[in-house]
């Protein structure tokens, strides 16, 4: 089994570290949230509520769904390892694409089953054509990841019904959107108008990125209500927790506010690619709230440099291929730009 590699974190001896390695958000939670947060401080004697009820019709609502076209877990890393659970066990193959995100290896593997890994085309983009040529009889999901992290890139949406078209109906796809609210091409794909054309398709999305509520633990996938009721057999009874509950739901009261800061966030993503390119990084077109240098054999060794400055510049590193660097506050990327052109 593949480990999980966490993004750095600091240590106590040291300044607090720049930390641009987990694609966090940068801000801290709207103050509505974090009371609604605080609140369910006083009933943490109590389970939450087990099927929460309350944040499936939410979220169904802002899909314009029903609330059975909703399954909650713990992150949606925990959503989609419940997919993977209901649909895909030993002797069933997964395709998705490869670098992707590094849960995907992970997740297939607990439930048994075998991952196919299809590599990246141009420009850290998935190569669609090789994916759909990939599948076979023993194929039972396929996991796409748009915009694909950590090289940044999205689909577009033209690409990915050409891509369903090939796609045999009795073939599970999962569409990861984890920051679908950072995409700003018009032309990416939108998973949840194509749920309306495609019945084998699911969607997942999560609190941790756009929202800010990594710390809680709380995403969901959604897609017809058939294909979503053995996912919810699968779900870890109360994971998600009372406290993770009552954040979302006041999340998505809080919309408008907590998408003013994914603005701020795109923003700086915009200023921040033609410097990086100005210090001759050639970054692939990022969708996310991140971006990728692909720094190849360098990897470890500009990682390495980054860590050991006062205070630490921190990135995700993947050696030998290149690094995932979070997109932060305007002073936070300020800090990495300096500390790149430094070490240049
Ligand atoms: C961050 C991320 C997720 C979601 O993480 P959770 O915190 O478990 O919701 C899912 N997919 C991708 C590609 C991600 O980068």
């Amino acid at each position: 089994m593949p480990r999980y590699v966490p993004g750095a974190r600091g240590s106590a001896e040291r300044l607090p570290p720049i930390k641009l390695s987990s694609n966090e958000n940068p801000y801290p939670p709207l103050p509505s949230v974090a009371q609604a947060i605080g609140a369910q401080g006083q009933l943490a004697h109590l389970y939450p509520d087990m099927f929460a009820v309350e944040l499936h019709e939410r979220i169904g609502a802002f899909l314009g769904l029903p609330a059975a076209s909703v399954a909650v877990g713990g992150g949606s890393v925990a959503a989609l390892q419940h997919v993977l659970q209901a649909y895909a066990g030993p002797g069933d193959e997964v395709i998705f694409a490869w670098r992707s995100f590094e849960a995907y290896p992970i997740l297939t593997q607990i439930t048994g089953a075998t991952p196919v890994q299809v590599p990246l085309g141009q420009d850290g983009r998935h190569d669609l054509d090789a994916m759909a040529g990939a599948i076979t009889d023993a194929t039972r999901v396929i996991v796409l990841c748009s915009p694909n992290n950590p090289t940044g890139p999205a689909l577009r949406s033209a690409e990915v019904e050409a891509f369903l078209a090939r796609v045999p109906s009795r073939v599970l796809v999962g569409l990861d959107e984890a920051y679908v609210e950072f995409v700003r091409d018009p032309d990416v794909v939108d998973g949840r108008a194509a749920l309306d054309r495609h019945r084998n398709l699911l969607i997942a999305r999560t609190f941790s990125k756009a929202y800010g509520l990594a710390g809680l633990r709380v995403g969901y996938v959604a897609g017809d209500p058939e294909l979503i009721a053995p996912v919810r057999s699968c779900v870890t009874p109360f994971s998600v927790s009372a406290p993770a509950q009552a954040a979302a739901i006041a999340s998505l009261d809080a919309q408008d506010e907590l998408l003013e800061r994914v603005e701020l966030v795109v923003a700086e993503r915009e200023r921040v690619v033609p410097a990086l390119a100005e210090l001759g990084w050639d970054v692939p077109e990022p969708q996310g709230n991140f971006v990728w240098l692909a720094a190849g054999e360098r990897t470890a060794q500009i990682a390495g440099a980054l860590a050991d400055l006062e205070p630490a510049v921190l990135v995700r590193p993947f050696a030998g291929e290149g690094m995932r660097v979070s997109i932060g506050t305007p002073e936070q990327n300020d800090a990495l730009l300096a500390a790149l052109g430094s070490i240049r």
